[in-house]
């Protein structure tokens, strides 16, 4: 069996399932969020009853992220739902944006946007969150209210995004019956060369494959290039698996997932034991490709899709901004390559930077590279840097939304992961995506460019 088969018959109870076979499987955590919780909790409600309590209250987790930095009356009354409904049933794990259990979520935009407008339980862009927090753990089922779920199959853990309907089903019974998809091999071999990132090697697969090649299949990455990517680099990586339409992305477990996962838990208290999954040595495979690590180039995925793949060299692209953030793209390594190339130059066209978590605020606030942090850096470099982490611009969001997209016809260069039309805002307008340090790269030279020219 494959590493998805595994995890899924373990979830199943059974010692074997194919690709194919319908199964019910245990979930060990379910995650939703602003924008699909109330309809989620309104699914469950109407189908369990009004007084029904979920499954299991240590498992449900909820975390606002996605229109919270906005004057839409509408979405910061969505986190006052969630609210209500996590103090109804005594949920510990939600993660509010404020601090008061019976207060309600108001954005003053009289402050502005970048300056910090959360309490100390707010934790940011809930895919970059959930393993921060110590919900991530090898061996087991997550599902969530998010097509970028699938990023914490970095973990070793079965991970994909659901629709409310399912997601109010899980909360009343922990169980969801799936297809076991068929698995698509990627084995990854040598190392990145400087300048070139995770995000080049997912941004490569995808373009192997076009944006619907792995639909409703597992794509599972491992081989000896694995080694070398730290976990931020494979979370890049699993979070875009459905960027080609997968069930979801897999990786295998080692010891540096142990070592992130293991410091997480004990960090937040959250359940400390798991069982990994390892592949069996016969797998079946519906397609294999190997990805050489070591001849890997800058890449970019053009508009209008993210399996448009491009070398960043072979690019001539002007652009309007630029923009560094998201779950796949706004962790602390990305902001850390993106101000290597940055440090001590300026940005010629519009460019924000948006820290997925509060964590990556502190640090990057609090890492000094001589006389300045790294968030000193950003800024004389030109970025505008917000301390509201969350999604922001990714998925555009209301119309004040920092740094989304209002106008026709912009060209975005971007560390996100999505740029199907309309995405980061106008739907006129243009997104490519493409890592930090091609981002930082492009940012200088006002034009899409190959960042290798950049760093030394
Ligand atoms: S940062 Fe973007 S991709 Fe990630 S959860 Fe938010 S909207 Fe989705």
């Amino acid at each position: 069996m494959t590493l998805t088969e595994k995890l899924l018959a373990r979830a199943a109870g059974k010692a074997r399932v194919e690709a194919g076979d319908n199964v019910w499987v245990k979930a060990d955590v379910l995650m939703t969020h602003d924008v699909c919780g109330p309809g989620t909790i309104g699914v469950f409600k109407r189908e369990f009853g009004k007084t029904a309590k979920v499954w299991d209250r240590n498992r449900v987790v909820i975390i606002p992220d996605h229109y919270i930095f906005t004057s839409d009356s509408k979405s910061n009354r969505n986190v006052d739902i969630l609210r209500e409904f996590s103090r109804e049933q005594g949920l510990p794990y939600f993660y509010d944006v404020i601090d008061d259990p019976k207060g309600e979520w108001k954005f003053d935009a009289t402050k502005g946007n970048l300056k910090r407008q959360y309490g100390s339980n707010y934790a940011g862009v809930c895919h970059a969150a959930l393993p921060a927090k110590g919900h991530t753990r090898p061996g087991e089922v997550l599902f969530g209210t998010d097509s970028h779920t699938c990023m914490a199959g970095a973990f070793n853990e079965f991970a994909t995004g659901i629709g409310n309907t399912d997601a109010g089903f899980v909360m009343g019974t922990g169980k969801l019956l799936i297809k076991v998809p068929e698995t698509m091999h990627f084995r990854l071999e040598g190392r990145l060369q400087p300048g070139v990132m995770a995000k080049d090697v997912i941004l490569h697969c995808i373009g192997e494959i076009g944006f619907d090649g792995a639909t409703y299949r597992a794509m599972q990455f491992d081989g000896p290039g694995v080694a070398s990517l730290s976990m931020d680099d494979r979370m890049t990586i699993a979070n875009m698996a459905i960027e080609a339409g997968g069930k979801n992305g897999i990786f295998p477990f080692d010891s540096r997932t142990a070592e992130y996962v293991d410091a997480r838990t004990k960090l937040n208290g959250t359940n400390s034991a798991y069982e990994p999954v390892e592949a069996d040595a016969e797998q079946k495979f519906v397609y294999e490709h190997v990805v050489d690590l070591d001849q890997l180039e800058p890449t970019v995925a053009c508009h209008p899709d993210p399996g448009q793949r491009k070398k960043a060299k072979e690019m001539n692209v002007k652009l309007d901004r630029a923009y560094v953030g998201s779950c796949t793209g706004g962790k602390t390594s990305d902001f850390v390559e993106f101000a290597r190339v940055l440090r001590g130059k300026k940005v010629t066209i519009d460019t924000f930077g948006v820290p997925a978590t509060p964590d990556i605020v502190r640090d990057l606030q609090s890492t000094r590279w001589g006389d300045q942090t790294i968030w000193q850096i950003l800024e004389d470099a030109g970025v505008r840097m917000t301390e509201n982490a969350g999604c922001a611009a990714c998925l555009g969001g209301p119309v004040d939304t920092f740094g989304r997209i209002n106008q026709a016809g912009l060209k975005c260069i971007s560390a996100t992961n999505r740029n199907f039309p309309g995405r980061m805002g106008d739907k006129e307008s243009q997104v490519f995506l493409a890592s930090p340090m091609t981002v930082a790269a492009s940012a200088i030279a006002g034009k899409i460019v190959d960042p290798r020219e950049y760093v030394s």
